[in-house]
């Protein structure tokens, strides 16, 4: 029987309980102490970035109050628990504009894991009757009909490889290797997929596009309506049962497969396939010299900065925490473990970036808010859809803290952090490029291959 938000909110109840409501949640440490501080920078809205601890809750800091911040949320779901508040719409009104960012969790010493908390109260807030607000049920209603919330022809998902010649990939039925592209990256920010299938093709790939591939589910697992989301993930198991391995470009998308579809599927059930983003391919190709960078002229001596998007960043460095933490015998002993393993991860992008700083010539250079602590786009969580104006008010925000390092170009590994970034950019005018790194090394001709990676390399992890 598949499992209800009310199942998983009991289920995370002593993790609630667990919150003493100190309000640490609510900010973030700007920089890191070994670094220059940002000083006095003035953005695009007339917010003035500084260094130190800042507000760093998007949905806190468009509405200011207390239910807004994720402390409040965290209250709503004990007091749901223990009966002394039901859902209506003005619940629904307070716990929907939050991006599930999870830099609440980030911050936490209690190590709640306040986005699973968000999530199943408003997969219940569905469930107890409550109407989905009109933006949401308008994407539900497309996603049910057509299997993509933009609304696109389902024979129209794979046109972009058509056109870019690469439909030998679409239904490969030897290729243990899939690419999930996403419906963001098939009808909206096509460029992504080409750059993605075109460098695994450069790479000697034998990999399929699967035409049954269907949306991921994450907009409908943010937004509570958790029926859609499981429908959606089990015609995808579907379509992906018989390969080995499913690639990804989106990380809302690959954080979905790989943290949402087992925290969703039946007791005992698993992924019958692994997982990875593409960019992890290509760390591990450099770092084992098979790969390397041709130099750039048009790419030389531009300052690039880089956005972790939170669905690869941040979650999955929250949920290995969780992991490690459940496994623990002596958490004091093994907390230098967890911290090493999360600076591993976020260090995966950044061996691209430093290589292509190597080879390429850009100058790297970091904004102040990253890695755990790093600032959302303002995408996620149905807020893109759902509250447009917060969502590119946050973006905005991100776009400001490109700018104090002097960015020409804001690179991310989302093709829906990459869309909200850019609306932004050209509204409120931050003059930066914004480009998805495997898109800069697809778009500028940067791969230079010194080695074809092997079905282990492939295959691996
Ligand atoms: S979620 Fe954690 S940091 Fe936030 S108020 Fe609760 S205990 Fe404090
Ligand atoms: S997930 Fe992000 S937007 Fe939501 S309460 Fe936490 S910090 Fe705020």
């Amino acid at each position: 029987m598949a499992k209800t938000g009310m199942d998983r909110l009991n289920e995370l109840k002593k993790e609630i309980f667990k919150c003493i409501h100190c309000k640490a949640c609510r900010f973030a440490y700007s920089g890191e102490p070994s670094r220059k501080g940002i000083g006095e920078f003035k953005g695009k809205q007339g917010t003035v970035l500084y260094e130190g601890m800042v507000d760093s809750c998007p949905a806190g800091i468009e509405y200011g109050w207390e239910a807004f911040w994720n402390a409040g949320k965290i209250w709503i779901a004990r007091s749901i628990l223990s009966g002394d508040l039901e859902f209506t719409e003005e619940v629904r009104d307070v716990i929907l504009p939050c991006i599930t960012c999870g830099q609440c969790s980030a911050q936490c010493e209690n190590k709640i894991p306040t986005v699973d908390i968000i999530e199943s109260l408003r997969a219940a807030c569905v469930e107890s009757g409550v109407p989905l607000i009109d933006k949401h049920a308008l994407v539900d209603g497309l996603v049910k009909e057509r299997n993509n919330p933009y609304g696109g022809a389902a024979d129209e998902r794979f046109k972009w490889a058509k056109d870019a010649g690469l439909d030998k990939f679409v239904n490969n039925k030897d290729a243990k290797i899939a690419y999930y592209v996403g419906c963001t990256a098939s009808y909206r920010q096509i460029e992504v997929a080409i750059a993605t299938a075109k460098l695994f093709e450069q790479l000697g790939m034998n990999f399929t596009l699967i035409e049954d591939e269907v949306c991921c589910g994450s907009p409908f697992f943010r937004i509570g309506e958790v029926n859609t989301a499981q429908t959606l993930m089990k015609k995808n198991l579907e379509a992906f049962k018989n390969v080995k391995k499913v690639y990804f470009s989106c990380a809302g998308c690959y954080r979905t497969f790989t943290i949402d579809y087992p925290k969703w599927m039946a007791e005992g059930e698993k992924l019958p396939f692994k997982t990875q983003h593409a960019f992890e391919l290509v760390a591990k190709l450099i770092q084992d010299k098979k790969i390397k960078f041709k130099p750039n002229a048009e790419l030389k001596g531009k300052v690039v900065t880089y956005h972790d998007p939170c669905h690869t960043g941040r979650h999955f460095a929250i949920d290995m925490e969780q992991e490690m933490i459940k496994e623990s015998k002596n958490l004091m002993f093994d907390s230098r473990k967890i911290k090493q393993k999360i600076d591993e991860w976020f260090e995966i992008p950044r061996i691209i970036l430093k290589k292509l700083e190597e080879d390429v010539g850009i100058v790297f250079k970091e904004m102040y808010r990253i890695k755990l602590n790093s600032m959302c786009c303002g995408a996620g969580g149905g807020v893109r859809a759902g509250y447009p104006d917060f969502s590119l008010r946050t973006a905005s925000l991100r776009c400001d803290e490109a700018n104090a390092v002097g960015a020409d170009i804001l690179t991310t590994e989302c093709p829906f952090c990459w869309r909200n970034l850019s609306d932004s950019n050209e509204l409120y005018e931050h003059d930066l490029m914004v480009l998805g790194i495997l898109q800069m090394i697809t778009e500028y001709e940067l791969l230079d291959i010194l080695q074809k990676p092997t079905e282990a390399d492939l295959l691996g992890k």
